[in-house]
């Protein structure tokens, strides 16, 4: 029955010229994610409003999950357009739509007209009073509600005339590509992907890595972040994910380091690592998934002498949330099912039993000396070896 959606976005904080930008980021947006739906669309942008309207038959259902994946849209309006023919039938389509859009008719509504198009015969409140009496005629259980009605059913009069009353959320946000570019380190743990689906969230494009350690890491290993990529990709757009061999860097730092502090010095190299992919890429900062105390590496201690190689800012989206409601946004957002498959992280295979938890810099840069003959050397060949995959929705 609907034949275009209009879109409603925040304007809160989109002024001047950003405006335009967000606008026109958020068309191009909407057209990418409508692409992938059985249907063809045309998105545009008319009178400060968006609409993506239906060029032909579309499913309804894959539609509207298309658009809540896109950033910046708060609401997502399902629109029937009517060629105008005249009062009577106008009168006639919008009892037809109440009928067919809304299952139970106990229920206080009232009519919201908007004349766009000032040619028309009748004034927006002569409208509205007459659609009002044309549907308590036919719907004796509805009743008007001007201040607080259950449905609020809005007529515009344009070149066509537009009906709509629902009101679907949107993801909030804003659209991707008006915030530059970052680099997440995605794991397979549950925290990285949401922490890249925040920060893609407020506007950033999204670039990723992955650190893997084969043999001592599976295929299946590698599969699995490269799925999660894809439900990053989702909603962030098509994601430049790196996959860096580490096993030589850990298995020499297991070789020359004291084990407690492995874990902490193999952390520094990946931080490292992926700042020069990050440098590479034109991205503004790096992204990761801890959170305060949730494990050794993620004390305020740990994460001091992590950063303190990083020359980018680290964007920690999770630092102050607990395992639940990370747990909550990763099933919402459809990461938790995969993120859970149990595969082997290369962090978890050369884990010391009593890693330290409050590490002291001068003692990491002191046991950093004994990588002097090769970390350069084995740094070098991560880089030089490293496969990029190009992974879309
Ligand atoms: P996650 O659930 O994201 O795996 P975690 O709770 O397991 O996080 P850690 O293993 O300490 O925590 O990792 C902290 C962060 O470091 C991760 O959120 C991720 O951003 C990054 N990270 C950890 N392992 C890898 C890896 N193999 N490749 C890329 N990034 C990683
Ligand atoms: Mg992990």
């Amino acid at each position: 029955m609907y034949q275009a959606f209009l879109i409603k976005y925040g304007e809160i904080g989109v002024k001047g010229k950003n405006r335009h930008i967000f606008e026109d980021t958020l068309v191009s947006q909407t057209a990418n994610a409508l692409k992938s739906v059985d249907g063809a669309f045309t998105v545009r942008k008319e009178n400060g409003r968006i609409y993506a309207e239906a060029q032909a038959e579309f499913d309804f259902a894959e539609t509207v999950e298309a658009l809540t994946c896109v950033f910046g849209i708060v609401g997502i309006c399902p629109v029937v357009l009517v060629e105008d023919e005249g009062f009577e039938k106008l009168a006639e389509t919008v009892i037809s739509y109440v009928q067919k859009a809304f299952p139970r008719h106990d229920v206080t509504f009232k009519v919201v007209t908007r004349r766009a198009r000032k040619n028309y015969p009748m004034e927006s409140m002569e409208v509205s009073a007459a659609l009002g009496e044309r549907l308590l005629e036919a719907f004796p259980q509805l009743k008007v509600d001007v201040h607080n009605p259950q449905i609020t059913l809005h007529v515009e009069i344009r070149n066509k005339i537009n009906l709509y009353s629902q009101v679907i959320p949107g993801p909030g946000g804003m659209p991707v590509g008006t915030a530059g570019r970052a680099m997440l380190l995605l794991s397979g743990g549950i925290d990285s992907p949401v922490a890249g689906y925040m920060i893609a969230k407020r506007g950033v494009k999204i670039d990723a890595v992955y650190f893997h350690a084969p043999p001592y890491t599976s295929e299946r290993a590698k599969q699995k972040v490269v799925d999660l990529a894809k439900e990053i990709a989702k909603y962030a757009g098509p994601i430049r994910l790196h996959v860096v061999n580490f096993t030589e860097i850990q298995l020499y730092i297991y070789d020359k380091c004291p084990h407690d502090q492995l874990t902490i010095i193999m952390r520094r190299y990946m931080m490292k690592l992926a700042e020069h992919f990050a440098a590479e890429d034109e991205d503004l900062g790096l992204i990761t998934g801890e959170s305060i105390g949730q494990v050794a590496s993620q004390t305020m201690q740990s994460m001091a002498v992590t950063n303190e190689v990083c020359t980018m800012p680290v964007y920690r989206p999770l630092i102050g949330f607990d395992k639940q409601d990370i747990v909550d946004i990763a099933q919402k957002i459809g990461t938790y099912e995969t993120s859970i498959l149990p595969f082997e992280d290369c962090c978890t295979i050369f884990v010391a039993k009593h890693p330290v938890t409050k590490p002291n810099l001068k003692s990491i840069l002191k046991s950093e000396t004994h990588l002097k003959e090769r970390i350069e050397a084995l740094f070098q060949e991560a880089v030089d070896t490293a496969q990029t995959i190009r992974v879309e929705a």
